[in-house]
């Protein structure tokens, strides 16, 4: 049987806004539950929704920068159904005429590239929270629920991308891709952990050319969740098919720590909205020069700038992806790389040392105690043979807790490397008469030898012997 995976995700991404999306409440995050709340949110009989500017124009921008059309005229509809998080029981949401569509994502997956197509980027409300107290954390089999309305009313976009990813590995890259971008609009914080972005995806399993059967996912709340979700549904939906079974068209619940899904709903279960236009609200009009405007004022977005950095700076597309993921990041990296040194070595010590101190320490690229002058100065005072790889490891350690720059350090702790020829003479010399086995062995043609002697003369210099000139000078005397 020849089988074909078909992935669409549906992403919701809480905007940053000051304040929710109908009211003046605070839209921030967390808070003693029910104090960010008033009539309007919490769907009191009477109440008048009034959009928030703000949380119109940040959708607009997301709609630009996924390459979609904005809709002149788009309309609230009400979203009918009853749970207790929603006090109004119903959401205000978008429905037939979505204030964006027809828009594009381009995935670069190394050997092949796919352009995700985005049916459309639409504007709602969030619900409240449920807090369901019990041992499994879940409706099913709790002892009582509790209520928080902090989150209702808080701008949500909703973004539902084509049926247009064929593997697991699409998802994530498609996932991480959108991240970024959103957060170099500056429109989320987009935290997975914190719910303010959220990932449901379809996937079915197609047999030889044929349609499989739709199965939606919920309850995935990280890259990596997304990532085995997908994969195990993937293996589960073959399985059946291969088995003789049928695929059955529901609603499945992501359980992290077991590694499986199971059943949440099924097709019968599935909830008729009864979808109408908001009486409350007119149709969502934004003129023309506000939306160009926008238009305008995009910045370069990740998938642009991993692009320009691979063949600007002649980065490998693992690097420029790994720099372009945060736009200060990037920024660090396109001033550190401007000041005249090789931009790969640049960028190599921003992803890898620098990256893995910023990381242990929690300290964001914008406190970086380091700066993008200091940086560059390391990587000058390497390929300057003034000091080793090695011993740059801990100047730049030593940069980072102190705020020193690395010149200083060098000349403070006299750590210039040894690459004075006759210095080196004296010392492999030393090291030579002190270990004749191993010697021998050199001569003998034993490569292992020279690890050994090179780990001896390091010994002797406390690691500040330029390993090539050193390494050079033992196989002269003793090949
Ligand atoms: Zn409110």
């Amino acid at each position: 049987m020849e089988f074909e995976t078909v992935i669409g995700l549906e992403i919701h991404v809480e905007l940053s806004t000051d304040s929710k999306m109908f009211c003046s409440c605070s839209a921030g995050f967390g808070g003693e539950p029910n104090t960010k709340t008033c009539p309007v949110c919490l769907g009191h009989p009477g109440s008048l929704p009034v959009p928030n500017r703000r949380a119109v124009n940040d959708t607009i921008l997301l709609a630009l920068a996924l390459n979609c059309d904005i809709t002149g005229c788009s309309i609230f509809h009400r979203k009918n159904y009853f749970y207790p998080d929603m006090p109004k029981n119903f959401q205000i949401s978008q429905y037939d005429i979505p204030i964006s569509s027809g828009g594009t994502l381009e995935i670069d997956m190394g050997e092949y590239t796919r352009t995700v197509g985005i049916t459309r980027v639409h504007l709602e409300e969030d619900t409240g929270k449920s807090v369901h107290v019990g041992e499994s954390g879940r409706i099913h089999g709790a002892e009582y629920s509790l209520e928080d309305f902090n989150r209702a009313g808080i701008p949500l976009a909703e973004i539902v991308s084509e049926p247009d990813l064929r593997t697991p590995d699409e998802a994530r890259k498609f996932m991480q891709l959108l991240h970024s971008t959103i957060r170099y609009l500056e429109i989320s914080d987009c935290k997975m952990e914190e719910g303010s972005l959220r990932c449901d995806a379809n996937i079915s399993v197609a047999v030889d050319g044929s349609m499989g059967t739709k199965v939606e996912i919920k309850n995935m709340n990280s890259f990596r969740a997304m990532h085995r979700a997908l994969t195990y549904e993937e293996q589960r939906q073959r399985r059946t098919i291969r088995d003789g079974g049928e695929v059955v068209q529901e609603t499945r619940h992501w359980d992290d720590a077991r590694g499986t899904t199971s059943p949440l709903r099924s097709k019968e279960e599935a909830f008729d909205y009864r979808y109408f236009p908001e009486p409350d609200l007119v149709p969502l009009e934004p003129d023309e020069a506000w939306v160009r405007e926008l238009r305008e004022g995009l910045p370069e977005l990740p998938g642009d700038r991993v692009r320009r950095f691979v063949s600007e700076y002649g980065l490998s597309r693992e690097i420029a992806e790994t720099l372009t993921g945060e736009r200060a990041l990037a920024d660090y990296f396109e001033d550190a790389a401007g000041k005249g040194q090789d931009p790969v070595a640049v960028a190599k010590w921003i992803a890898g040392d620098l990256g893995a101190l910023l990381n242990d320490a929690a300290v964001t690229i914008q406190s970086c105690p380091v700066g993008t002058g200091g940086l560059s100065e390391l990587v000058e005072l390497i390929d300057g043979g003034v000091i080793s790889g090695k011993m740059a490891k801990d100047v730049l350690k030593e940069a980072f807790e102190t705020g020193n720059s690395p010149r200083l350090i060098v000349e403070e702790k006299g750590l210039t490397q040894i690459a004075d020829e006759s210095e080196l003479d004296t010392l492999v010399d030393e090291v030579i008469e002190e270990n004749p086995g191993a010697a021998d062995d050199m001569r003998d043609g034993k490569e292992q030898a020279l690890k050994f002697l090179m780990g001896q003369v390091m010994k002797k210099t406390r690691g500040k012997a330029n390993p090539k000139a050193a390494s050079d000078i033992i196989r002269k005397r003793l090949t």
